[in-house]
């Protein structure tokens, strides 16, 4: 045992036939195209293994931010439609063009900085007031696009909040979307994608479905929708092993400020992760890990690199430790992390650190 793991200390997973399985309900639900959205690395999960799964199992669209998420997918061999819509007034657009990238415009300053042929989708503000044109703007938006050499194939929003069933949640972005795609046409444009959803809407709201969605959230099996299940799984797992154990009286402080104190004789382990590897500090309190299928409470506060968990006599130095998984046997998942900490799973997996071993892929035990 002593010297056989890789050197990472911890090793994220990634079960893509969860991806697989993830990606086919959601074009089960929205019954459309499904643009798979793999921005920060596929939310932690490895952008370009991620891409090509979503693809085999039916996507026909990849999303992300930045223009360099898009052109690493190119590089990466990945021939599929891919849409960028972190744009700005500029950012250099050229190798986009180059490399067949869509990118989104949401203003007129962007799109008078386009004086050669791009694939653009503009985007319409519908009520989120984030990015998108102000649908006060859209109609010279428009105007000036279909005189642009930019080649409008799409038109598209985002959603502020599709997480209640009931399609009185989505009905204002829906019709102002509309409004604003009858005004495209009117302008002269003939956008082929015309795209709203996001993992939320796709699952909950076909209407919303249009002729593309963009899931991010539900590729990953997290679950957006308020007391609503879609049967998503989880993909990735992120494991580490015991590097130390130990025995330690009552009265014992653990770690930084002796944050805890054992009230009985204990047995620690050593987990070499931290905070510095994106597990949340606030897991110092109501965190636990799962070792041989048993959860163990975290002990102390969890330092940059290292924490301390309480375990018994069944846990054996070099034992795995799950500190993040699907919870199919029990293990902790990133919603439960996210509801300790007072976040959305979103930023639980995002978070996950670069010292987390290589992404490697595993088939479905
Ligand atoms: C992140 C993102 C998505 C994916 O949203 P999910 O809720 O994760 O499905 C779709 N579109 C845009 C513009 C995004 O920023």
């Amino acid at each position: 045992m002593i010297g056989t793991r890789s050197r990472a200390l911890a090793t994220r997973v990634v079960d893509h036939a969860a991806i697989a399985h993830n990606a086919r309900r959601i074009l089960d639900g929205s019954g459309t195209e499904l643009m798979a959205v793999v921005k920060a690395n596929a939310f932690g999960h490895g952008a370009v293994a991620v891409s090509r799964t979503a693809l085999a199992a039916g996507a026909t669209w990849l999303g992300v931010a930045t223009i360099d998420e898009a052109l690493e997918l190119r590089a990466a061999g990945i021939e599929a439609p891919i849409f960028a819509w972190l744009v700005d007034p500029w950012v250099d657009l050229r190798a986009a063009a180059a490399a067949g990238i869509t990118v989104s415009v949401a203003n007129l300053d962007t799109l008078a900085a386009i004086d050669f042929p791009i694939d653009v989708h503009l985007e319409l503000d519908t009520g989120m007031s984030r990015g998108g044109c102000s649908p006060l703007e859209w109609g010279a938006l428009c105007a000036a696009a279909a005189v642009s050499p930019a080649r409008i194939t799409g038109v598209w929003s985002h959603l502020a909040d599709a997480s209640l069933l009931g399609d009185r949640n989505v009905d204002g972005a829906l019709s102002a979307f509309r409004d604003g795609v009858v005004a495209a046409h009117a302008a002269g444009l003939d956008p082929r994608w015309v795209h709203l959803a996001n993992s939320a809407g796709a699952l909950a709201h076909p209407a919303t479905a249009l002729t593309m969605v963009r899931s991010g959230a539900a590729l990953y099996g997290i679950e957006t929708v308020t007391g609503a299940e879609f049967g998503l799984e989880p993909a990735l797992r992120v494991t580490s092993r015991v590097s130390q154990l130990r025995q330690v009286p009552a009265g014992t402080g653990v770690g930084y400020l002796h944050a805890w104190v054992a009230p009985s004789a204990a047995t620690l382990a050593l987990v070499p992760v931290g905070y510095g590897d994106g597990l949340p500090r606030a897991l110092s309190t109501g965190g636990s890990v799962s070792i041989g299928g048993h959860r163990f409470p975290i002990r102390g506060a969890i330092s940059m690199d290292q924490l301390v968990v309480e375990v018994d006599a069944s846990v054996a130095l070099g034992d795995e430790v799950v500190l993040l998984g699907d919870g199919r046997h029990g293990e902790p998942t990133a919603a439960e992390w996210a509801a300790l900490t007072g976040t959305i799973p979103h930023e639980i997996l995002t978070g996950l650190g670069a010292r987390i071993g290589a992404v490697e892929s595993e088939a479905r035990s």
